[in-house]
This record gives C-alpha cells, structure tokens and sequence, in this order.
C-alpha cells in the first residue's frame, strides 16, 4: 500500500490512486466512493503482480523496459518519498 498518485486512466494529470495495492480512478469518484478501479495492480508497491499483468498485455517490450517506468513515475509522483529524501 502506498500513497502514490499518478496518471493512468487515460488522463494527462494524476488520476490514479493506490488502494491496498490496487489502482482506482479518482475521476469515477461518486457518493463518497470510487467506482472504477480495483482490478490493476499498483506497480509500486504490488510490483510483481503489475509486472507479469503488463508483460501479458505487452505493455512493455521488457521487464527491464517496465521497472524504468516505475522509477520515473515514483521519482515525478510520489512527493512523499522526495519531502523523506530531503
Ligand atoms: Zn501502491
């Protein structure tokens, strides 16, 4: 579980949230709830699983292609871990 927030449902901006290790889209947020997500795995803290659904998708050519992606996106998104940095 992490606190992470990023761009994923086809938005330009942060529209991602992680919830137990699962991806929800904060635009489909109604009466207090978010309604679509819960099915993508959270490549930052639930890696391996994000990892083999991508790979199966051929979202990315490689592993090594993928765990960039995820250090960029961690490095631009997670302001948590940057304020700890500090
Ligand atoms: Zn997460």
């Amino acid at each position: 579980m992490c606190n992470i927030q990023f761009p994923h449902f086809g938005a330009s901006y942060p529209d991602a949230a992680c919830i137990d290790g699962y991806l929800w889209d904060l635009d489909s947020y109604e009466n207090g709830f978010l309604t679509i997500g819960g099915d993508v795995p959270c490549p930052f803290c639930n890696t391996e699983e994000w990892l083999e659904c991508v790979l199966e998708n051929e979202e990315f050519d490689s592993r090594e292609d993928a765990l960039s992606w995820v250090e960029k996106m961690r490095l631009k998104f997670d302001s948590e871990r940057k304020e700890g940095a500090k």
